[in-house]
């Protein structure tokens, strides 16, 4: 099995992701998030939010609408230029993007039909908007698209931050939420979705092309640096830059932070300079006055934007991949373990009692748990023996379990103390319930 495969069978059976729509034969391209799953999204989540919004003062947060007027879409070029090339064979009628088929390491050009060798027609430009239709009468509705990104939810409200809050140029909106592509391939088990959700800054700049550049030259290494902060090796991650001809139609300069996974390089957040585009076609489209008004300087302009676009679905398969050991311990077993950053893993700690059917060990443990489960998130495991637990809890990524023994409920100083193993070194330690909290918020943070 290659990583992608074992990280596939690894998110099912632990709960971290399961197929869209399983039970009635899944829906190609969703994905549920389960347990496990939605804690280590919540924490990448709360991290880029806590680096862009929180820790910052040029950096505002905000929530829009997935679903937006359609003149949004025409006005940012979505309905013309959103689209990838599509080819299909002519035996089997299987659909696949041109690009990825011509760029596959070793495939001839032009290429046959990966599924049966057939001919595949010339390509055409496919668009990826997905459509919806409001409204309550029949043949009235009005048709309008699920976003195909999150951008221009920022865009169209420049005037309302502008007059809402304080921000001056050089200021930023970050935002988080779920985008929609009819891709013509889904695959690579999340990588490639229908429904995904994305993590954005758009940061205003002033309109000069050298000044410009330097902002998209921090924000790269803001963005790669956030990658390594919380764990990435950094020898999996690398910048790509954009040809030309590969420039998407709104873009001056772009880089992609990519990610080496199953011997490829792999996109997983894009920085771009997007001139001043969207704001541009805003006020063409929309008759609104986009300029910004710089006080000090006395002069109205429309801003230039860098953007920094991330996939949260992306980044946790990849932190995923990048956490995955198969670890060989010293009697001779294979103990699969995922060496999550504390701040992304799901649970922090588990406890234990040492055996189940001692009360009294139970209700020291609950004691614990109950106590811990008031500033993170804590996991209880009462079955098999402690073995088996502390594996379960390294496949979860769990950074450290608490076990409860007979020695726990004797008083300090030689008892009052529970084991605490660490994921990562297997070392136990003996702690004193009184001193456990700070003990672990000091080694998580
Ligand atoms: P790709 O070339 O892989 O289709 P893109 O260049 O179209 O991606 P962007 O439009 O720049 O992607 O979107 C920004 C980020 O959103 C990507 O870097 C990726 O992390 C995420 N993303 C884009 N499309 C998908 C998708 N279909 N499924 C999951 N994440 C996605």
């Amino acid at each position: 099995m290659d990583i992608g495969e074992k990280i596939t069978a690894l998110a099912k059976r632990r709960g971290f992701v399961y197929p869209g729509s399983e039970i009635y034969g899944g829906l190609a391209g969703t994905w549920d998030y389960g347990p496990l799953g939605v804690e280590l999204k919540r924490n990448l989540k709360n991290e880029f939010w806590k680096s862009m919004v929180q820790e910052r003062s040029d950096i505002v947060g905000l929530d829009a609408a997935i679903i937006m007027s359609p003149k949004v879409w025409e006005a940012s070029g979505h309905l013309t230029s959103f689209s990838d090339p599509l080819v299909e064979c002519k035996k089997c009628h299987h659909r696949f993007r041109a690009d990825t088929l011509i760029s596959k390491p070793g495939t001839p050009n032009p290429v046959a039909c990966p599924d049966c060798g057939g001919e595949l027609t010339a390509p055409k430009q496919f668009n990826l908007m997905v459509e919806t239709y409001l409204g309550v009468i029949e043949g009235e509705k009005l048709k309008t698209y699920l976003r195909g990104e999150i951008t221009q939810g920022v865009h169209v409200n420049f005037k309302n931050i502008l007059s809402s809050t304080r921000v001056k140029i050089p200021f930023g909106v970050a935002q988080i939420g779920k985008a929609f592509r009819n891709e013509i391939t889904p695959g690579g088990f999340t990588f490639r979705s229908r429904e995904f959700e994305q993590m954005e800054l758009q940061y205003y700049v002033k309109p000069d092309m050298k000044e410009s550049m330097k902002q998209f030259e921090y924000w790269k290494k803001e963005r790669m640096a956030w990658y390594v902060s919380l764990g990435m090796k950094k020898g999996n991650l690398r910048f790509k830059e954009h040809a030309k001809d590969e420039l998407a139609h709104y873009a001056k300069a772009a880089f992609d932070i990519e990610y080496y996974a199953e011997g490829e390089w792999k996109e997983m957040e894009g920085i771009h300079h997007r001139g001043d585009w969207d704001v541009r076609r805003h006020q063409e489209f929309s008759g609104e006055d986009m300029t910004y008004l710089d006080e000090e300087a006395k002069e109205k302009f429309l801003p230039f934007i860098i953007e920094t676009s991330g996939g949260v679905d992306r980044a946790a398969l990849f932190f995923l991949m990048d956490a995955y050991e198969e670890e060989k311990t010293k009697d001779g077993e294979t103990r699969t373990v995922l060496h999550l950053h504390p701040k992304l893993a799901p649970y922090k700690v588990a406890v234990f009692p040492l055996l189940a059917n001692k009360p009294k060990l139970v209700d020291v443990a609950r004691k614990i748990y109950d106590d811990l489960k008031k500033d993170m998130m804590v996991a209880w495991d009462d079955r098999g023996n402690i073995g088996k637990r502390y594996r379960a809890q390294d496949e979860a990524g769990t950074p450290y379990c608490v076990t409860v023994d007979f020695d726990s409920l004797e008083s300090p100083p030689a008892g009052g103390d529970v084991t605490v193993r660490d994921r990562d070194t297997m070392k136990q330690e003996r702690v004193k319930i009184k001193a456990l909290g700070d003990y672990l918020k000091e080694k998580l943070i």
